[in-house]
């Protein structure tokens, strides 16, 4: 027999119980990005490699290391599967102009792709909600943005996802840093492991987000940048606070927060949970007012985050949650009653009845398995019997009552009444 195929290493098939409960979290995601004005935008999946390494930064793991590349056969283009949507949306905004219009107010979701070593939480195709605003200076949008998250674990019920924040000042606020740690690093430049030594010089800063436990007493020794800031950076600083205070939003300041993208400034955040192990950040993100000008647009200031679909979902409720169940499962036997059949399912759903419809041959009673199985409410039956006296049989499969008759001309209406109207208050054998 010939070997069954599996999929990618690290790349997961979301299969109907799981895919009903992405969809109720993602329509839930959907209204929350709606009622704070945010519009969708579609990027390709992939781009051209140098967007990344242009937009993400060199000395970053994702460029270093995580990236799906491969030259196009057909023409030789070397593209890139997008480890992230931030660059392209950046890109795409300033291919089509868009800042021509004024500030914008994004969103966009799918699938990423980074070449990482799987483990719980952390996948080689994972999928996020990015949100993104174009084109305001700060810090409102900044802490709209930080308060949005808080709603939606409200909105969600997750409870426990704390607040880091950290600014990473201006450009030449890093610049004058950067060299104070350089100073500090080489002063220890017996305790640098080897990603850190070969960061060094490239990328200090990112020496702070190592995740080896080894170096964290260099690294929380290491001077702080927050409390370097100047006098702008720390009034952008002191406005999201403010606003976060003025909400009752709770936070932490952790000046080693720095991000693993090189883009940002001033303003990073990431929202945490404790539940989830060593893959606890559940949403990251700050300002980037840099990037317009690094892809070739006219300097624009901006700003967004990212959620990780995967990690939410861990922490979002019961298994169950989102389940979608089919309102009818339509029960027929025999030739006349199979068209009849097939008629009857078109005519429900045309008034907003959800139905699966037998196919094929089989049993009255495993056919009635099948309906039980499909969590349906209700099984709607035509047999020979119904189709001789113009009528279906309808029988509750979740509520105790008996089987009803109902002519074939009422049942779409009586139907729709059963479902629409609040049958559990007013369900008085109407059937
Ligand atoms: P980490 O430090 O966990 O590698 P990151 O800084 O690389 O995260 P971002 O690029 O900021 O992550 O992505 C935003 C969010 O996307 C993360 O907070 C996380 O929830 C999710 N995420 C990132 N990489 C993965 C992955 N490989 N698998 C699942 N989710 C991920
Ligand atoms: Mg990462």
């Amino acid at each position: 027999m010939m070997q069954i195929l599996q999929a990618v290493r690290g790349m997961n098939d979301i299969l109907p119980d799981a895919a009903e409960r992405w969809e109720a979290f993602e329509e839930i995601v959907r209204e929350w990005l709606a009622s704070y004005g945010y519009r969708p935008i579609r990027m390709p999946l992939v781009e051209p490699t140098p967007l990344f390494a242009r937009a993400i930064g060199e000395a970053t793991d994702i460029v270093e290391k995580e990236m799906y590349s491969f030259v196009d056969s057909l023409n030789g283009e070397l593209l890139t599967l997008r480890p992230e949507g931030t660059a392209s949306c950046v890109r795409a905004v300033l291919e089509h102009d868009l800042l021509y219009g004024g500030p914008q107010r994004l969103w966009y979701a799918g699938p990423m792709f980074r070449h990482e070593r799987p483990q719980k939480g952390r996948y080689r195709q994972f999928h996020q909600f990015g949100v993104e605003a174009l084109g305001l200076v700060g810090p409102d949008v900044d802490a709209e943005h930080i308060v949005m998250c808080a709603r939606l674990w409200r909105d969600l019920g997750i409870e426990g996802i704390r607040l880091e924040i950290n600014s990473l000042g201006s450009g030449e606020e890093r610049r004058a840093y950067r060299e104070e740690l350089i100073a500090y690093f080489e002063g220890n430049l017996d305790r640098l492991d080897a990603d850190a030594k070969r960061r060094l010089y490239a990328n200090p800063l990112r020496i702070l987000d190592s995740k080896n436990p080894e170096m964290r007493p260099l690294v929380e020794g290491a001077p702080r940048l927050v409390e370097h800031l100047g006098e702008a950076s720390r009034a952008h600083l002191e406005g999201v606070k403010l606003r976060l205070e003025d909400l009752g939003i709770g936070y932490t300041i952790n000046p080693r927060l720095v991000r693993g993208l090189d883009y940002y400034n001033l303003t990073v955040f990431e929202w945490i949970s404790d539940q989830l192990g060593a893959q606890g950040t559940v949403c990251a993100g700050g300002r980037y007012d840099g990037l317009v000008e690094q892809l070739g647009g006219r300097p624009a200031p901006a700003c967004g985050f990212a959620l990780g679909v995967e990690r939410l979902l861990a922490l979002w409720g019961a298994p169950g949650q989102g389940e979608v169940r089919p309102d009818v499962y339509l029960v027929h036997q025999g030739a006349r009653a199979d068209r009849r059949a097939f008629e009857i399912a078109e005519q429900l759903r045309e008034n907003g009845v959800s139905v699966i419809l037998h196919c094929g041959e089989a049993s009255f009673k495993s056919q009635m398995k099948r309906a039980d199985a499909s969590r349906a409410m209700l099984a709607v039956i035509v047999g020979e019997d119904e189709v001789e006296a113009g009528q279906a049989s309808v029988k509750p499969l979740r509520e105790a009552g008996g089987q009803r008759r109902v002519a074939f001309d009422a049942l779409a209406d009586h139907l729709a009444d059963y479902f629409f109207s609040g049958h559990e208050d007013e369900h008085d054998g109407g059937l």
